[in-house]
């Protein structure tokens, strides 16, 4: 009775002690991932299996109403780090945003703190980073075949392909790191992202077996207003030759050409005599975007495998928060687009996948409104670190326990800038709750409201701003989305650099010189 004792106080205390230990930080970030590409989501087309993304649903919490405040890539990866919306860390669009590196970042504040601090992959913020103890990452969007990338300032060339590279850095990272800290590591993938070239060892993974099409491939935009019908982001006017795969990527290497034409060359072929035109065309473009996708998704899957399993073998799987989410979402056809940018629910929502041993419930999931602005503080909350009140979001620790707190929020501000270029979605900025959606388009040409209903209309095909019976809805909205702006203090009007380099503006901009380069250290163009 008494070693009986003695063992259960042995393993309480054991308990207690690795409580108490800081957990480490893997941040799997992948570029432009729907969550309509997750199987763990359950969408209903079932357009592909990931098993390995899938075992965090099993073993942490799936978040359903993870959002974005402003759909793109840079402006998300700069919210990821500061905890802020991009009126207050600056980085508006992909145009002409640089990231100011002299800002607090959570990355700062856990080096301070003690962690070992790293990023490999995708950065895409223009200045270097900053805070990191090791980074090596891909100059501006990266390319998919044989990357250049920057490791620590210094060029350099990779060969194969870019997602097996990024969990190869990411893994010998995690080998050769400082053992006696906790570590947080980003690693984050070029994958998806346009024009989404597979490996070539998932070309033909889907066996040509027809993808099944989104109800609204063929949306007429009718019942909603002109922002909506005249974007330029459609299968049938937007898709080019290169995202076709109609022309083989420039970096190819002359063995791995060989492998990408005997796969593209007689489909491609075989395309061309088709002739296809109109509905028929648009339907080909989505079964090569859905291959292309897909295929990508399939490398980013095992990437996923290989990182828990690694964490694993070094036992590190029990004292590692690992987190799996996307820069922002993405349309696989759904209203006859690619691209991501609206505040609707294909682009706003992210896929979140959140395992973290002991605090997160195995099996979980929550349909809060939680957002990557809660990222910097559920990390400094794992560390054990203070959240600085000027920071936006709020740590999702009682949530991932399953205790969301009863002032948790209700609403979410959405601010979308980047215009005209590159997709001619006009500015917009709202108010999500759980069932409806205030929108305000106000730029340059247009200026009105709409409103959505996802009850009623889950696809989002209709407006319902003028309806009589939503009045009372609308007046209350337009009060909601005052407060939030009053709360998170956004500017009356955005500064004119947020919308990119405006060329609709008619004042003449004054000119800037040309931003210095370091030698060799410049992390890339933003295209
Ligand atoms: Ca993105």
């Amino acid at each position: 009775m008494k070693r009986l004792f003695t063992s259960l106080l042995f393993l309480l205390c054991a308990a207690a002690s690795a409580q108490e230990k800081r957990p480490n930080i893997l941040f799997i970030f992948a570029d432009d991932h729907a969550y309509q590409a997750i199987s763990a989501y359950q969408h209903p087309l079932k357009l592909i299996q990931t098993p390995h993304i899938d075992r965090l649903a099993k073993e942490g919490m799936l978040f359903t109403r993870a959002m974005v405040p402003n759909s793109i890539c840079g402006p998300s990866r700069a919210t990821v780090l500061t905890g802020k919306y991009n009126h207050l860390n600056g980085f508006y669009n992909n145009t002409n945003s640089r990231f100011d590196p002299a800002q607090q970042t959570f990355v700062k504040l856990l080096r301070a703190a003690g962690y070992q601090t790293a990023l490999v992959g995708k950065w895409h913020l223009i200045s270097d980073p900053v805070g990191f103890d090791h980074w090596h990452i891909l100059p501006g969007q990266g390319i998919y075949y044989n990357p250049p990338m920057i490791k620590n300032g210094e060029r350099m060339k990779h060969e194969g392909y870019v997602t097996d590279i990024t969990t190869d850095l990411a893994i010998d990272w995690i080998k050769q790191r400082d053992k006696t800290k906790p570590f947080m590591l980003m690693a984050q993938h070029k994958a998806p992202h346009r024009e989404w070239a597979p490996a070539l060892r998932h070309l033909g993974w889907d066996k040509d077996k027809p993808h099944p099409e989104p109800e609204t491939l063929f949306d007429d935009y009718a019942n909603r207003g002109l922002a909506v019908r005249d974007q330029d982001m459609t299968l049938e006017k937007t898709f080019t030759p290169t995202d076709a795969k109609l022309t083989a990527p420039p970096s190819l290497n002359a063995e791995q050409r060989k492998v990408w034409d005997a796969y593209y060359g007689p489909r491609n072929e075989k395309f061309r005599a088709a002739n296809l035109t109109g509905k028929d065309l648009v339907r080909w473009r989505y079964q090569r975007y859905m291959h292309d996708y897909l295929g990508c998704i399939k490398s980013v899957d095992e990437s996923v495998g290989r990182l828990l399993d690694h964490l694993k073998a070094e036992g590190l799987d029990k004292n590692t928060l690992v987190v799996y989410a996307a820069d922002q979402g993405f349309y696989l056809g759904e209203h006859g687009w690619f691209d991501k940018r609206w505040i609707f629910e294909e682009s706003l929502r992210t896929p979140l996948l959140i395992r973290w041993p002991g605090v997160a419930q195995p099996a979980g999931v929550n349909h809060d409104i939680v957002s990557n602005l809660d990222f910097a503080e559920t990390f400094l909350d794992a560390a054990g670190l203070p959240v600085p009140a000027d920071m936006q979001g709020r740590s999702l620790r009682p949530l991932l326990a399953g205790r969301t707190p009863a002032d948790w929020r209700k609403s979410f501000y959405y601010h979308y800038y980047e215009y005209p270029t590159p997709h001619r979605v006009r500015p917009h900025e709202g108010v999500v709750t759980a069932q409806y959606k205030l929108v305000h388009f106000y730029k340059p040409d247009v200026d009105y409201w709409e409103l959505y209903d996802r009850q009623k209309d889950p696809q989002e095909l209709r407006d319902f701003y003028n309806d009589p019976a939503y009045a009372k809805i609308v007046a209350e909205l337009k009060l909601e989305l005052a407060r939030l702006k009053a709360e998170l203090k956004v500017p009356t009007a955005p500064p004119r650099e947020a919308f990119g380099n405006q060329p609709f503006d008619t004042e003449p901009r004054p000119k800037q010189p040309p931003a210095k380069k370091k030698g060799g250290k410049s992390s890339g163009t933003n295209p």
